[in-house]
């Protein structure tokens, strides 16, 4: 498995359980704290209404509409936490 936050390897565990995705507790927490702001900045900039999300999540992330992403770039979004997939290592 690899940690959707961090992008190490880790053992998942196989005593069965929801599907683990995050190699510790602090990188799933770390995870959707940051995945809550984002939707809350997608939400209040225009980008997405709670509506579009629902539909999205209803039918799954291969429907995520990938165009609609550019004012990622605004303020709200950038207060200093990096994506998963940059800098790594800052995450305690
Ligand atoms: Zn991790």
């Amino acid at each position: 498995m690899q940690c959707l936050w961090c992008g190490a390897e880790f053992q998942a565990r196989s005593t069965g359980g929801s599907r683990q995705r995050f190699c510790q507790p602090r990188h799933r927490v770390a995870f959707h704290t940051l995945a809550r702001r984002w939707a809350e900045a997608m939400v209040e900039s225009g980008t997405v209404t709670t509506a579009e999300m629902r539909a999205i999540v209803r039918r799954g992330n291969a429907a995520l509409p990938p165009v609609r992403l550019a004012p990622l770039a605004t303020p709200a979004a950038s207060e200093g936490e990096t994506a998963p997939q940059s800098s790594v290592h800052a995450v305690r």
